[in-house]
Protein backbone atom coordinates (compact mmCIF):
# COMPACT_ATOMS: atom_id res chain seq x y z
CA UNK A 1 0.00 0.00 0.00
CA UNK A 2 1.80 3.64 -0.56
CA UNK A 3 0.20 6.17 1.53
CA UNK A 4 0.83 10.08 0.13
CA UNK A 5 0.49 12.50 2.71
CA UNK A 6 1.21 16.26 2.77
CA UNK A 7 3.98 17.15 6.19
CA UNK A 8 4.49 21.15 6.40
CA UNK A 9 3.54 21.58 2.98
CA UNK A 10 6.17 18.84 1.52
CA UNK A 11 4.37 15.85 -0.20
CA UNK A 12 5.65 12.46 1.17
CA UNK A 13 5.12 8.63 0.31
CA UNK A 14 4.88 5.79 2.94
CA UNK A 15 4.83 2.15 1.66
CA UNK A 16 2.65 0.26 4.38
CA UNK A 17 1.23 -2.86 4.54
CA UNK A 18 -1.52 -1.70 6.87
CA UNK A 19 -3.33 1.33 7.50
CA UNK A 20 -4.42 2.08 11.29
CA UNK A 21 -7.09 4.72 11.74
CA UNK A 22 -7.21 6.63 15.22
CA UNK A 23 -10.65 8.15 15.12
CA UNK A 24 -10.88 9.43 18.71
CA UNK A 25 -12.13 7.95 21.61
CA UNK A 26 -15.22 9.08 23.76
CA UNK A 27 -15.74 8.86 27.53
CA UNK A 28 -17.60 6.37 28.79
CA UNK A 29 -19.50 8.14 31.02
CA UNK A 30 -22.95 8.33 30.45
CA UNK A 31 -24.29 5.11 32.64
CA UNK A 32 -21.81 5.59 35.45
CA UNK A 33 -24.42 6.96 37.38
CA UNK A 34 -22.57 10.22 38.37
CA UNK A 35 -25.49 12.47 38.03
CA UNK A 36 -26.89 10.68 40.95
CA UNK A 37 -23.96 11.60 43.48
CA UNK A 38 -23.51 15.29 41.58
CA UNK A 39 -20.19 14.70 39.72
CA UNK A 40 -19.65 17.69 36.79
CA UNK A 41 -19.55 16.13 33.27
CA UNK A 42 -17.71 18.05 30.32
CA UNK A 43 -19.70 18.47 27.60
CA UNK A 44 -17.55 15.72 26.04
CA UNK A 45 -18.50 13.34 29.01
CA UNK A 46 -15.19 14.29 30.71
CA UNK A 47 -15.12 14.52 34.29
CA UNK A 48 -14.34 17.45 35.36
CA UNK A 49 -11.16 17.41 38.38
CA UNK A 50 -8.73 20.40 39.17
CA UNK A 51 -5.50 20.57 39.75
CA UNK A 52 -5.75 17.93 42.75
CA UNK A 53 -7.64 15.57 40.62
CA UNK A 54 -10.48 16.55 42.56
CA UNK A 55 -13.91 16.81 41.27
CA UNK A 56 -16.73 19.04 42.48
CA UNK A 57 -17.69 16.78 45.14
CA UNK A 58 -16.18 16.45 48.39
CA UNK A 59 -14.00 13.06 48.47
CA UNK A 60 -14.64 11.87 45.06
CA UNK A 61 -11.69 12.18 42.77
CA UNK A 62 -10.64 11.19 39.38
CA UNK A 63 -7.48 10.04 37.92
CA UNK A 64 -6.52 8.82 33.75
CA UNK A 65 -8.06 9.20 30.57
CA UNK A 66 -11.98 9.86 32.09
CA UNK A 67 -10.44 13.63 32.92
CA UNK A 68 -10.01 14.46 29.52
CA UNK A 69 -6.70 16.14 28.20
CA UNK A 70 -4.18 14.43 26.68
CA UNK A 71 -5.05 10.75 26.32
CA UNK A 72 -1.23 9.21 27.96
CA UNK A 73 -0.44 7.01 31.09
CA UNK A 74 1.82 9.87 31.86
CA UNK A 75 1.38 13.18 30.26
CA UNK A 76 3.77 15.05 27.71
CA UNK A 77 6.23 16.62 29.40
CA UNK A 78 5.62 15.33 33.56
CA UNK A 79 8.03 13.02 34.63
CA UNK A 80 6.52 9.84 36.62
CA UNK A 81 8.59 11.62 39.90
CA UNK A 82 6.07 14.66 39.32
CA UNK A 83 3.06 12.50 38.66
CA UNK A 84 3.28 11.05 41.97
CA UNK A 85 4.14 14.27 44.02
CA UNK A 86 0.74 15.42 42.63
C1 LIG B 1 -3.93 2.36 20.66
C2 LIG B 1 -3.50 3.08 21.92
C3 LIG B 1 -2.14 3.27 22.15
C4 LIG B 1 -1.70 3.95 23.30
N1 LIG B 1 -0.36 4.13 23.51
C5 LIG B 1 0.06 4.77 24.61
C6 LIG B 1 1.46 4.94 24.86
O1 LIG B 1 2.32 4.50 24.09
N2 LIG B 1 1.84 5.61 25.99
C7 LIG B 1 0.92 6.08 26.88
O2 LIG B 1 1.32 6.65 27.90
N3 LIG B 1 -0.40 5.92 26.67
C8 LIG B 1 -0.85 5.28 25.57
N4 LIG B 1 -2.19 5.13 25.35
C9 LIG B 1 -3.12 5.72 26.32
C10 LIG B 1 -3.28 4.81 27.54
O3 LIG B 1 -3.64 3.51 27.12
C11 LIG B 1 -4.41 5.42 28.39
O4 LIG B 1 -4.08 6.76 28.68
C12 LIG B 1 -4.59 4.65 29.68
O5 LIG B 1 -4.90 3.32 29.40
C13 LIG B 1 -5.71 5.28 30.49
O6 LIG B 1 -5.89 4.52 31.64
P1 LIG B 1 -7.25 4.58 32.39
O7 LIG B 1 -7.10 3.67 33.57
O8 LIG B 1 -7.64 6.00 32.64
O9 LIG B 1 -8.36 4.02 31.38
P2 LIG B 1 -8.47 2.58 30.74
O10 LIG B 1 -7.13 1.94 30.57
O11 LIG B 1 -9.35 2.76 29.54
O12 LIG B 1 -9.22 1.74 31.84
C14 LIG B 1 -10.59 1.96 32.12
C15 LIG B 1 -11.16 0.62 32.58
O13 LIG B 1 -12.49 0.84 33.06
C16 LIG B 1 -13.32 -0.20 32.58
N5 LIG B 1 -14.70 0.31 32.56
C17 LIG B 1 -15.28 1.15 31.67
N6 LIG B 1 -16.56 1.38 32.01
C18 LIG B 1 -16.79 0.67 33.14
C19 LIG B 1 -17.94 0.49 33.97
N7 LIG B 1 -19.09 1.10 33.73
N8 LIG B 1 -17.82 -0.30 35.05
C20 LIG B 1 -16.62 -0.92 35.34
N9 LIG B 1 -15.51 -0.79 34.57
C21 LIG B 1 -15.60 0.00 33.49
C22 LIG B 1 -12.77 -0.50 31.19
O14 LIG B 1 -13.14 -1.79 30.79
C23 LIG B 1 -11.26 -0.39 31.44
O15 LIG B 1 -10.72 -1.63 31.91
C24 LIG B 1 -2.65 4.45 24.23
C25 LIG B 1 -4.03 4.23 23.99
C26 LIG B 1 -4.45 3.57 22.86
C27 LIG B 1 -5.93 3.36 22.62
Amino acid sequence: MKILFTEQELRRELQASHLFVATGRTPNTDDLGLETVGVQLSERGNVVVNERLATNIEGIWAAGDIRGGPLFTIPPGMTIESSFHR
